[in-house]
This record gives structure tokens, C-alpha cells and sequence, in this order.
């Protein structure tokens, strides 16, 4: 399993879970190299194989590098997990700059979609690949549109959403699965680049479940959705967001 952005948070929760699993599993990072090095003992206690690469989704060379050296280094992909992504201090949208706007859709849109391109180029049994399984991590701030805090990142949300629905129609006949989990409210790191302190807790007032979420819980979706026990479902999404 291939899982970028699995230094910290979600991704991290994701590469330990597939470990524990039996799946080796390959993560990439660009600033923590620390963490991501955690990960991987993490990862190689429970007898798999672990790898990390340094690797901007935003940069095309990385990613095409990163899918190479998985494959050289451990093998074929079998589950790819779409997972990195960013976003910027909260403001309303009549303040955005045209930098942040460039920087998140060049990660979450662009880079995602890139990263999608060479799952596809790897996994697809229409370019010699054995099929498998995709996941994006998507966001409930694509059906909530996140009003006063960052239209933009909620947008490019949406955006890998109407990806998620195409490409798994694209790639239904060639052994590809394409599915995406929406996390709503999770305890990781990402909420202090929004520039709100204790941002979960101040939201989970308005999460019907009255608490975050761990990234382990949204692990779990992530690791049903790429398994064999989702062969039918293709296009689909799971909300893990207590209810919000
Ligand atoms: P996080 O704890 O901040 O971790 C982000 C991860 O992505 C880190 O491993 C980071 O690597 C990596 N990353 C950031 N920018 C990258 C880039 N340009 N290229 C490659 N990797 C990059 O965030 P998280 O909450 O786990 O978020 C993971 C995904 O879940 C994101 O797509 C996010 O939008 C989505 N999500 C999160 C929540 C939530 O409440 N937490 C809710 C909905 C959706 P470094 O450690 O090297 O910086």
C-alpha cells in the first residue's frame, strides 16, 4: 500500500493499520522526516516490510519518482491511498490571495490528480498492472463548503470528489476500484494551519456524535474500502464525521 502524506495524522493511523494488516506499506513525506522514520518502525514491528519517501505532491517528478521507487523497492501497488493535502489560515473568501489559492489546489486538485495518474499507470490491467484498489481522502468540507474558514480547500474537496465518481467509471473494467472517505472533525495537526486554536473542540458542538474523530477511525474506513471485503463498490464515499 502506497499512502502519501503518511508522516503524521491520517495517513500515518492508515500505514500503521495496513501494516497490522499484512500489507507492506510504502509513505511519503516532505517536511518530517523524523516522524515518517517513526512510521516506518512503527510499521516494520509488525513483520512488514516499510519504506518512506521524501515527496511534494505538488512537484510531478516526485510523484512519478515515488511510484517508481515503490514499485523497484518493494513491489507492485496493490492499495494506493491518496491521502496528503493541506490547507490555509481561516478567512472568509473575500480575502483570499491568488498564492494560497495557487498553493492548495496545486496539492489537493493538481497533485492528487497527478498522484491518480500514476496509480492508474501502475495498477491498471490496461497497462499490464494486476488491478487493485484506490482511496482518496476527500473531506466533509466538500458537502459542508467550510463558510468563514476556507471556501477554497472545501472546493478542492469537491473537486476530487467529481474525480473519485469519473475515474472509478473510467477504470471499473480494468481492475481498478476508486473510492473516497470524507473525515469530518479529526484530532490531527492540520487544523492548526487554519489558525484556530482547539479548532475540534470548538466545532464538535455541531458534529451529531458531540466529539472528533481519531484518525484511527477514519483509518478503519480507509483500510475496509482498499480489502477485498469492497470488491463490489466502486465510485462510493464514506463519511467519517459522526454524523455531520
Ligand atoms: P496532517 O496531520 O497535517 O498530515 C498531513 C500529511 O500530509 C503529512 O504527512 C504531511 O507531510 C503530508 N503533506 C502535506 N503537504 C504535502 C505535500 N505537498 N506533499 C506531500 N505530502 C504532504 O493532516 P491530516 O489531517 O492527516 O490530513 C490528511 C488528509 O485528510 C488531507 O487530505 C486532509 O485534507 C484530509 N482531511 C483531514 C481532516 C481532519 O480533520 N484532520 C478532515 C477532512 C479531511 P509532512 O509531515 O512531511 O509535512
Amino acid at each position: 500500500m502506497l499512502i502519501t502524506g503518511g508522516s503524521r495524522g491520517i495517513g500515518a493511523a492508515t500505514a500503521r493499520l495496513a501494516a497490522a494488516r499484512g500489507y507492506d506499506v510504502v509513505i511519503t513525506f516532505v517536511r518530517s522526516a523524523d516522524a515518517a522514520d517513526a512510521v516506518v518502525a512503527e510499521c516494520e514491528s509488525t513483520g512488514a516490510r516499510a519504506l518512506a519517501v521524501r515527496a511534494d505532491v505538488a512537484d510531478e517528478a516526485d510523484v512519478v519518482a515515488a511510484f517508481a521507487t515503490t514499485v523497484a523497492e518493494v513491489g507492485p501497488i496493490a492499495a494506493f491511498v491518496n491521502n496528503a493535502g493541506t490547507l490555509h489560515p481561516a478567512m472568509r473568501l473575500d480575502e483570499f490571495d491568488v498564492e494560497r489559492l495557487r498553493d492548495v489546489m496545486a496539492v489537493n486538485v493538481i497533485g492528487a490528480i497527478v498522484a491518480l495518474r500514476e496509480a492508474v499507470r501502475h495498477m491498471s490491467t490496461r497497462h499490464g498492472g494486476a488491478g487493485g484498489a484506490i482511496v482518496n481522502v476527500s473531506s466533509a468540507a466538500s458537502y459542508l463548503g467550510s463558510p468563514n474558514e476556507y471556501i477554497d480547500y472545501a472546493a478542492t474537496k469537491g473537486a476530487l470528489d467529481t474525480v473519485t465518481i469519473g475515474l472509478a467509471k473510467e477504470v471499473a473494467s480494468e481492475g481498478v476500484r476508486v473510492n473516497a472517505v470524507r473525515p469530518g472533525l479529526i484530532y490531527t495537526d492540520i487544523h492548526e494551519l487554519s489558525g484556530i486554536e482547539d479548532r475540534v473542540e470548538k466545532l464538535s458542538v455541531h458534529v451529531p456524535m458531540q466529539r472528533g474523530g481519531d484518525a484511527d477511525e477514519v483509518a478503519e474506513a480507509i483500510l475496509w474500502l482498499a480489502s477485498d471485503a469492497a470488491s463490489y463498490v466502486t465510485g462510493s464515499f464514506i463519511n467519517t464525521s459522526g454524523g455531520r
